[in-house]
């Protein structure tokens, strides 16, 4: 394993001004005293592991990620638990699909137990961020970029920075759980089979805000991206995986979209395929088309609809519009969507017990 060389700050942030930030942090707005860089090169390897203050990068205006998007990055949480220690979640599943992500941007893997010992170090030096208010987290941003000076294109970059950074954070949807409303997307793809839409690489989402703000032009909060083909199969959200809810009380049951290559493979997403049949609600993993989502509510089958994702755990889908028209499923979380929520947050805050090894 390699060795970190550890360079804390000369003088701390002082309680009061600590205090200041974590009263209303915001998300990802407010960052720590300290960082992660581990430098790769293909001589050496993984090497120069270092905790050091966290600051600016100082980078050659001709190096590789600035011109071709080499990048890519994670997004974990760390939780205060009620005995004041703290945990993340699952995050060999961060360091896997991290790995999965480097593999299809041509870069180098990064060995799990780095990847790991990165995140313990950086939230054991700055613990004192790591938020106690109910709801609140540190949100924990790995990353990766190509740090090669030059413009050759027809080859990736020899050289890379793997560097972890992290912000107090609330909720990503500020204020109490309230339904997000959607535009579906149809002038607009994410991801198409062969291409990137399986890894968490930038460039996915340098893509999307185009069509995010056109979701907010058209009056809704959120994305739902589409197949490339035909503009009618569900994907996902800009930063969040759907699930729709068939049925209620005992006959609940849960369908998500399957991943298949063009979506991203949630780690929430991950956790609910198994949370939710050991709480007696099967999930099945189906294709849904617009008009099923559509006629489906119309009908009364289609009960409830959710997003979920790490920033904003599980948030209810409200309303629905697109070119067609508009629909809404409910004004409110509905009850599978609640309970579900409810269940994952009290295992990552230590509410509830964790059968499943989730917390580390
Ligand atoms: N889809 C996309 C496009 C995302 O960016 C995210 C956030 N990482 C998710 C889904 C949810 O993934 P997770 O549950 O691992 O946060």
């Amino acid at each position: 394993m390699i060795e970190f060389e550890i360079e804390l700050v000369d003088r701390r942030k002082s309680a009061q001004e600590r205090e200041a930030v974590l009263a209303d942090p915001g998300f990802g707005l407010h960052f720590t005293e300290h960082m992660i860089t581990i430098e790769w090169d293909k001589e050496q390897g993984w090497h120069d592991a270092r905790l050091r203050p966290y600051g600016p990068l100082s980078l050659d205006p001709a190096t590789k990620v600035f011109h071709y998007g080499q990048e890519l990055f994670e997004g974990l949480k760390a939780y205060r638990q009620p005995d004041g220690t703290i945990v993340s979640f699952r995050p060999q599943a961060n360091a896997a699909r991290f790995n999965t992500s480097c593999d299809r941007m041509a870069m180098p893997r990064l060995p799990e137990e780095t990847f790991l010992k990165s995140l313990e170090l950086l939230c054991d030096a700055d613990r004192d961020w790591v938020p106690t208010r109910e709801g609140h987290s540190l949100y924990l941003r790995p990353f990766i970029i190509a740090t090669e000076t030059g413009m050759g294109v027809n080859y990736p970059s020899n050289k890379y920075m793997y560097c972890v950074i992290a912000a107090p954070s609330a909720s990503y949807f500020s204020g109490a759980v309230k339904p997000v409303s959607v535009w579906l997307s149809r002038d607009y793809t994410r991801a198409a089979p062969g291409g990137t839409g399986f890894a968490k690489c930038g460039g996915n989402y340098a893509a999307a805000f185009v069509a995010q703000q056109e979701a907010v032009a058209k009056g809704c909060d959120q994305v739902v991206w589409l197949d490339a083909a035909e503009h009618r199969w569900v994907e996902e959200m800009g930063g969040m995986n759907l699930f729709f809810v068939y049925g209620s009380g005992p006959d609940a049951r849960l369908v998500t979209p399957p991943t298949a290559g063009t979506i991203l493979p949630g780690i929430t997403r991950d956790s609910l395929l198994k949370l939710a049949p050991e709480l007696g609600i099967p999930v099945s993993e189906e294709m849904i088309s617009v008009e099923q989502w559509r006629d489906d509510v119309a009908s009364g089958a289609l009960t409830e609809v959710f997003a979920c994702g790490t920033a904003a755990v599980i948030t209810p889908v409200g309303r629905v519009k697109g070119e067609e028209g508009e629909f809404t499923i409910s004004e409110a979380g509905g009850p599978v969507t609640m309970r579900l929520r409810e269940e994952l947050v009290g295992i990552q805050y230590g509410r509830r017990p964790d059968p499943y090894g989730w917390i580390t």
